[in-house]
């Protein structure tokens, strides 16, 4: 089998660089691998004391924090760090697994016998997305082994071309937290094909200026090199799951509302607010510009707009509806929105960002941002504003993306050797 840091062995041997929980040795019997869902987990026993173990194979969240789950007493064990998330829901599935049945669709595009399985699974959008972007990886750098892609079938229209096989999970995002009996027996089944497997990595922050973003989506992303040609137009996207607020008294009050009142009825007001505040912020940008046209786009209402700015917020999603946005997103200089895994595509696609970035989510600064540069113009193109930003600061961000754009890209990338 090949010996490759980002592969892991699954068959004909299985990774087994693991020591026993319970008495440390590393002779261990690896017996199969289990395919609950978001997890993916060896089967072992301790030749030396016969514990028998599940632990998690090192992909995806579980690279870092893997557990070990003793199978006949249900115990937890080397846990390094992991946080609840990862391993609550891993541990409430194991002690009560669920028989649902949960449909997959193996859709056989080129039919292989030695495989890389990447399991993009996940119970967050985000999260998902950039376990697909692994994907380019082992396309590019593993030709001779066919890609097999395990991904909620909401995601596929995102498969890149090149692509062996995809298993369409057909589960809602929110359910993939869980032990599902039917996915672990339809996998296994499925694995059965192939003379040599290993599974992708899935790592949670791939190097995003390398994802190839048109390989995804067929949508070209706005090229740098254009930037004086293009049409001046920038894209909003505003969800309505998390807000730009005006001042602090806005998110306190809107927290309070939230508790006391329904959804709609408490959020009216500060989705109201946000609109004022984005339109408002186009209208400071067109003082300088008059010539910008935008795009909004999101999860959510459509809103009376001014002229020149065409309003694609949906609830309905649907392939036509992502390509709609990703060609808004590939049309602008810049897109403009709250952090969040809403901002993933919108900045692989766009020239750059100015993201509004509340205070809670320092730790989790540009995880949501597909930053399409390496060298100095990320700092001229993705910009990060206070949380309470006024319309105004980021008028002046956006003014300045375009007014003194042509000089710095000449300073940093003409004239440089
Ligand atoms: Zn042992």
């Amino acid at each position: 089998m090949i010996n490759d840091r980002h592969l892991v062995p699954l068959k004909p041997v299985l990774f087994a660089d693991r020591t026993c929980p319970v008495c440390g040795s590393g002779d261990l019997l690896a017996e199969g691998a289990v395919f609950p869902g978001v997890h993916v987990l060896g089967r072992y026993t301790c030749k030396a004391c016969n514990y028998r173990f599940l632990h998690d194979l090192p992909v995806g969240f579980a690279v870092d924090h893997d557990v070990a789950i003793g199978l006949d007493d249900g115990r937890m064990h080397d846990a390094k760090d992991a946080e609840p998330w990862v391993t609550g829901p891993l541990m409430e599935g194991f002690k009560a697994p669920s028989d649902a049945e949960v449909r997959i669709e193996r859709k056989v595009i080129r039919s292989c016998r030695r495989v890389v399985v990447l399991n993009t699974l996940d119970f967050l959008y985000g999260h998902v997305l950039l376990k697909l972007w692994n994907a380019q990886h082992y396309l590019d750098k593993h030709a001779d082994l066919g890609l097999v892609l395990i991904m909620p079938r909401s995601f596929e229209w995102l498969v890149p071309k090149g692509t062996a096989e995809v298993w369409l999970v057909d589960q809602r995002l929110g359910q993939a937290h869980g032990w599902y009996r039917s996915i672990d027996r339809q996998v296994n089944a499925f694995l059965n094909d192939y003379d040599e497997v290993y599974l992708g990595k899935g790592y949670a922050h791939p190097d995003k200026a390398r994802v190839d973003i048109e390989r995804f989506t067929g949508v070209k992303p706005f090229a740098l090199e254009e930037h004086g040609r293009a049409p001046r137009h920038v894209t909003y996207v505003l969800r309505e799951d998390r807000l730009w607020f005006r001042t602090p008294v806005h998110k306190f009050l809107y927290r309070v509302a939230a508790r006391l009142l329904p959804n709609r009825v408490a959020g009216a007001f500060f989705l109201s607010d946000q609109q004022r505040l984005a339109m408002r912020s186009l209208a400071l940008l067109r003082k300088a510009y008059p010539d910008v046209t935008a795009t909004i786009a999101g999860l959510g209402d459509k809103r009376s707009v001014p002229h020149g700015v065409e309003d694609l917020r949906t609830r309905a999603m649907s392939t036509d509806t992502e390509l709609a946005w990703c060609k808004a997103y590939a049309r602008s200089h810049f897109v403009i929105g709250v952090h969040g895994s809403n901002m993933l595509l919108p900045t692989a696609l766009a020239g750059g960002c100015i993201e509004v970035l509340p205070h809670d989510r320092y730790r989790n600064l540009a995880q949501d941002v597909a930053h399409r540069w390496n060298d100095v113009m990320l700092l001229f193109q993705y910009r990060f504003v206070d949380e309470f930003a006024s319309p105004r600061t980021v008028a002046r961000h956006a003014t300045s993306m375009y007014r003194d754009f042509a000089v710095y890209y000449r300073n940093n990338r003409v004239n440089v050797y």
